[in-house]
């Protein structure tokens, strides 16, 4: 079959569903009052402090900070747990830019170490293997919608005294061992920028289980104010990081649906037939009950040259993403000061692993079919 790049016909001619979906009512009614309100910032309003108990309550942690988004959210979420100058954080190499840049922003020194070949997650064994006398904390990364396995990695920070501060940018309402995510580490932050699986743009959120901890990171957000404390008094350094109510009424709303686009997504993967192509599903880290799914990563096994399947899958109207370079690839953050373990599996991730964007999941009808068809047809040119 002649390949649409070639001036075949391409598989799929019908558009992928929009990202965010279409307004709900409720968002729009939300929204307005709001508006009509002027109370549009969270100094004013409550609806920005009902999103961050509402996201508390969800992780079962007991305390939330709503930010503008979740790099600051990081940020604020790291210095609230006393990581700043001289401290070693470890994170994933294979993650988006903000774990680490987050850290820099707190002073505090990124340790980019390897991740597990397999499921391209940080492990427990890497962790360890990465620890100094000055690693003050570690960022396990829910990458995808799909858990770290908690239990070994928490085991490690105990022993070593670290904080734990998971980035769960793209794990809205992922589970491990029954848990949520955001309520398993000291800290978990959620962003709601506009490719995430709940977004109002720009904004994220933050949730922490110690009662001095949520001051102390409210209080960065917030300008250094106390909690309840005087206005014009600022006994700790902060900044404005607040989201507004504007966003905070898209999001509120949203939570009634996330549910059931979750479970969209979980059908599309569950209708994927791949047969015998060299194509496989990254696998699943051991405790995860639920893979949010926010994208489908798959490693491709074929000697194909990559800029080609790209080219390629997007003129069959099956457009995917080539995913991250390593982090310690990235010169910006090693000219910063980040140090770099060797990093084979994040490197052959960047090779061999490309993903599916959750848009293109939320077609649970025709899109497995039409992206294990345009797999094959590409795959079979070469
Ligand atoms: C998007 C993302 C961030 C940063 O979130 P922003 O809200 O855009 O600052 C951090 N970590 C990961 C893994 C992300 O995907």
């Amino acid at each position: 079959m002649k390949l649409a790049i070639d001036g075949g016909t391409p598989v799929r001619t019908e558009p992928w569903p929009s990202w965010p979906p279409p307004l709900s009512g409720a968002q729009r009614e939300l929204v307005t009052e709001v508006l009509e309100s002027g109370l549009w910032g969270a100094t004013q309003g409550t609806l920005c402090a009902d999103l961050a108990a509402e996201f508390a309550r969800r992780s079962g942690a007991p305390y939330g900070v709503t930010v503008a988004n979740a790099t600051l959210g990081l940020f604020a979420a790291l210095r609230g747990l006393g990581v700043g100058q001289g401290d070693e954080v470890i994170v994933p190499a294979y993650t988006f830019v903000a774990s680490a840049t987050s850290v820099l922003l707190a002073g505090a020194v990124p340790v980019i170490v390897d991740v597990e070949p397999a499921d391209l997650h940080l492990s427990a064994g890497a962790v360890e293997a990465a620890v100094t006398g000055r690693t003050a904390a570690v960022m396990p990364v829910h990458l995808a919608g799909s858990p770290v396995d908690m239990d070994p990695l928490n085991a490690v920070a105990v022993r070593h005294g670290l904080k734990v501060v998971e980035d769960c940018a793209q794990a809205h309402g992922a589970t491990y061992h029954g848990r949520p995510v955001g309520g398993l580490g000291d800290a978990g932050v959620f962003s709601f920028q506009s490719s995430k699986a709940m977004t109002a743009g720009e904004g994220g959120v933050i949730v922490c289980r110690d009662e001095a901890v949520h001051g102390a990171i409210w209080s960065a957000c917030n300008v250094g104010r106390r909690l309840g404390g005087e206005w014009y008094g600022h006994p700790e350094v902060g900044w404005n990081l607040r989201l507004t109510e504007i966003q905070a009424a898209l999001l509120l709303p949203w939570l009634e649906r996330l549910e059931e686009e979750i479970a969209r997504r979980e059908a599309f993967v569950a209708a994927l037939d791949l047969g015998d192509l060299p194509v496989s599903v990254l696998p699943q880290p051991a405790g995860t009950t639920r893979d949010s799914r926010h994208l489908l990563m798959l490693r491709v096994e074929a000697p194909v040259e990559r800029e080609f399947l790209l080219a390629a899958m997007a003129a069959e109207g099956v457009p995917l993403d080539g995913g991250y370079p390593p982090l310690g690839t990235m010169a910006a953050l090693t000219d910063a000061g980040a140090r770099v373990e060797p990093c084979p599996a994040a490197e052959e991730a960047a090779r061999s692993v490309v993903w599916v964007r959750q848009q293109m999941l939320m077609d649970d009808a025709s899109g497995p079919v039409d992206l294990a068809e345009a797999l094959a047809k590409v795959l079979a040119a070469r």
